[in-house]
C-alpha cells in the first residue's frame, strides 16, 4: 500500500518514555498526527477514552478483528492493542504524516504493510532506570510493573529490527533525536517528490 505521507512508528519497553516523547513532539510539530489505538486494558488515572486510547471490551475488540478493522493488532502484557484503519487511513490518504505508538510486534506488521514506514525504537539508559521510571510514574500496580519489567528484556532485543534507535537518558536530547529523524525523513527524495510535487514538476523531475 502506498500513501503520500510519512509514517513513523515508535516502539519501546513500557516506561522508556515513548508517550512523553511523542506528546512533546506533537506539541512542536503541527504536521504530525498520532493514531489513537484501541485497547482492552483499563484506563489509568488521568486517561480519557478517545484521547490516549479507545477503551473497549475484549468482545468488541475481537469483533473488530473479525471485521478486518485493524491494520495491526497484538497482545501486549496480557491485553489486546490495535491500530484501526478508520483512525488513520483517511489522514494517510490526504498525505499527512502519521505517528504510531505501538509495540514491536505491531511495528513489524506495519513495516510489512507499509515498507516506507520509519521504525524508531526508544531505549532506556538501563534496566534500573526503567524500573525507577515505572515506579515514579505511579500508574501501575506492582504486579503490572513486574510483568512489564520481565517483558522489557525481550522487547529491547527487538531494537535490532528497527531503522533508528534513540536512547532516552536526557529527555531533551532524546526529543532532539526524534525531531531529527522526522525532519530527515521528510527530506528524502521520495518524500520530497510526494510532498513538493509542484516543484518537482516545474523542474521536470520524476
Ligand atoms: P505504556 O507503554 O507503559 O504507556 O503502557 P500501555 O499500556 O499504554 O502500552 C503497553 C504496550 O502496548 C506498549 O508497548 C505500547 O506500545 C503497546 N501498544 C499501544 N497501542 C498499540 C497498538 O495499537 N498496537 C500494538 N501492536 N501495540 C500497542
Ligand atoms: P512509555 O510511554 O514508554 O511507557 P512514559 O512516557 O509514560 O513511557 O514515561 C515513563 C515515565 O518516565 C514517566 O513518568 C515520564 O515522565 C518519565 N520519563 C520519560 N523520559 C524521561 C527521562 N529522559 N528522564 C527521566 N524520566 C523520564
Ligand atoms: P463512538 O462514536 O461510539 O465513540 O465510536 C464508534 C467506533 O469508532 C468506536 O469503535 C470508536 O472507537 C471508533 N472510532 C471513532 N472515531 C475514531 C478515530 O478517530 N480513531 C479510531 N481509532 N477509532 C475511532
Amino acid at each position: 500500500m502506498e500513501y503520500p505521507g510519512n509514517l513513523f512508528v515508535v516502539a519501546a519497553p513500557s516506561g522508556a518514555g515513548k508517550s512523553s516523547l511523542v506528546k512533546a513532539l506533537l506539541e512542536l510539530d503541527s504536521r504530525l498526527m498520532v493514531s489513537i489505538s484501541h485497547t482492552t486494558r483499563s484506563p489509568r488515572g488521568q486517561e480519557q477514552n478517545g484521547r490516549e486510547y479507545w477503551f473497549v471490551s475484549e468482545e468488541e475488540f475481537r469483533a473488530m478483528i473479525d471485521r478486518g478493522d485493524f491494520f495491526e493488532w497484538a497482545e501486549v502484557h496480557g491485553n489486546l492493542y490495535g491500530t484501526s484503519r478508520a483512525g488513520i487511513e483517511s489522514r494517510m490518504a490526504a498525505g499527512e504524516d502519521v505517528i504510531l505508538e505501538i509495540d514491536w510486534q505491531g511495528a513489524l506488521q506495519i513495516k510489512r504493510l507499509f515498507p516506507h514506514a520509519v521504525l524508531i525504537f526508544i531505549l532506556p539508559p538501563s534496566y534500573d532506570e526503567l524500573l525507577q521510571r515505572l515506579q515514579r510514574r505511579g500508574e501501575d500496580d506492582p504486579e503490572v510493573i513486574q510483568t512489564r519489567m520481565a517483558n522489557a528484556r525481550m522487547e529491547v532485543a527487538q531494537a535490532r529490527h528497527f531503522d533508528f534507535v534513540i536512547i532516552n537518558a536526557l529527555f531533551e536530547t532524546a526529543l532532539f533525536d526524534l525531531k531529527a529523524i522526522v525532519h530527515a525523513q521528510r527530506l528524502k527524495y521520495a518524500a520530497q517528490r510526494r510532498s513538493r510535487k509542484a516543484v518537482f514538476d516545474a523542474l521536470n523531475l520524476s
